[in-house]
């Protein structure tokens, strides 16, 4: 479903703005949206932290030139800053970025942030017809409607480089070491890390955890002669990852095999660093698709990627999709999930939504498995 612009202005200028949470390959993005930009012959304006510069306009916004996204696409952050902005909820904040856009000539924007970015690109595009079109960049990945984004591979590889440092000193000293990683409410990092470590346990909220039965799988383990356990908990699971370390140690201690047992928090240092060349290979896709949208008249759309293939969504479509598949893991989502929410939109998109979602769902449960099949000695009870 392709949205077009109302805005017949003709594109001669256009903004780039990184917002909400920062990503490796978020510069590699802004340098293929500039160059490819000013190889089509359109101007850009490079916007200083996100939405908050949008609104205060001129000392926030520099024309770029080609020079001026120069040796950035190895790395990590954005060089044009991000930052969480709540006025630009409001209707008035929307308002003074539209005038901004006015004020110096910006025809239509490319937002490179998350799912809160793209909504806010949808209402300034809705409400005052600012053409916007978004590039996902969110090393969660907790975008139902692509199957990537961009930073999610950068984070996956700092992950798993960092537990595999832990899992050899586990190794030394026999050692049992739970990890939380980063992903806020979506598990992909915590299950693809698991798999690539070769974690014990892996916990995400998407799915419930069963830590009985995941310390019962430690002692075995220990008792069939393994040394070192890894168990990832996602960020965003209902579990408390360093209570549960305790909770390892002592039932260990109780059973007489006391398995010491660390904790550790990764927290934002995997945000950071050379975006992979998978992030930056995305980034120069998804850059160069998001000008050609644009130039060709579309808005309210975001890059995605599809079984490799990178497509523009509605962003309209996009979030449905994201409420609901939330909704078939999180009660609270679920409370608010209004599935008569569907109606609004074709047959054709309902069956390309129930799609989507059914491929996230097959997706989480094919990693468990894989983990659990790699990671646990065959038990006979
Ligand atoms: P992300 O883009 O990583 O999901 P946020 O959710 O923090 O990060 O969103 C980034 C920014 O986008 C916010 O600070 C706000 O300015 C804007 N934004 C988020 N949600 C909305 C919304 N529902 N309506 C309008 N703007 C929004």
């Amino acid at each position: 479903m392709e949205k077009m612009s109302e805005n017949t202005t003709k594109i001669r200028k256009i903004g780039i703005l990184t917002s909400g949470g920062d990503a490796p390959g978020m510069n590699a993005a802004v340098r293929a949206v500039t160059r490819y930009a000013l190889r089509r012959g359109i101007e850009v304006m490079g916007i200083y932290e996100g939405y908050k510069g949008l609104i205060n306009g001129k000392n926030y916004i520099k024309k770029f030139d080609a020079r001026d996204v120069s040796n950035i696409i190895d790395k990590g952050g954005t060089i044009i800053y991000s930052a969480r902005c709540p006025e630009f909820k409001e209707k008035e904040g929307i308002a003074k970025a539209a005038q901004t856009c006015r004020d110096l000539g910006i025809d239509g924007l490319v937002t490179i942030g998350g799912d809160g970015t793209f909504r806010g690109a949808y209402d300034l595009s809705t409400m005052f017809g600012i053409p916007c079109i978004g590039i996902p960049a969110t090393i969660d990945n907790d975008i139902t409607a692509t199957d990537y984004a961009i930073g999610y591979d950068t984070a996956l590889n700092t992950t798993m480089q960092m537990i595999d440092r832990l899992r050899d000193t586990c190794e030394s000293h026999a050692r049992c070491n739970v990890v939380e990683v980063m992903g806020n409410n979506a598990g992909y990092i915590a299950i693809y890390s698991a798999v690539a470590v070769g974690a014990t346990a892996v916990a995400i909220k998407e799915r419930t955890f069963d830590e009985d039965a995941a310390i019962k799988k430690i002692i075995q383990c220990r008792e069939a002669g393994k040394r070192n356990f890894i168990v990832v908990i996602s960020e965003g699971a209902n579990i408390n990852a360093e209570e549960f370390a305790k909770k390892i140690q002592a039932v260990t201690e109780d059973a007489n095999m006391e398995i010491e047992t660390k904790f550790a928090r990764f927290a934002h240092v995997v945000r950071g660093g050379s975006p992979t060349m998978r992030d930056r290979v995305t980034a120069a896709k998804m850059g160069v698709a998001a000008v050609d949208l644009l130039l060709d008249g579309k808005t309210d759309m975001f890059m995605c990627e599809r079984h490799g293939r990178i497509v523009g969504t509605d962003i309209m479509v996009a979030t449905y999709a994201d409420r609901k598949y939330k909704a078939t893991f999180d009660p609270k989502m679920a409370e608010k999930f209004d599935p008569s929410e569907g109606d609004k939109f074709s047959p054709e998109v309902r069956a390309e939504v129930d799609g989507l979602v059914a491929e996230r769902i097959a997706e989480i449960d094919t990693m468990l498995e894989l983990s659990e099949n790699i990671s646990n000695y065959k038990i006979v009870e």
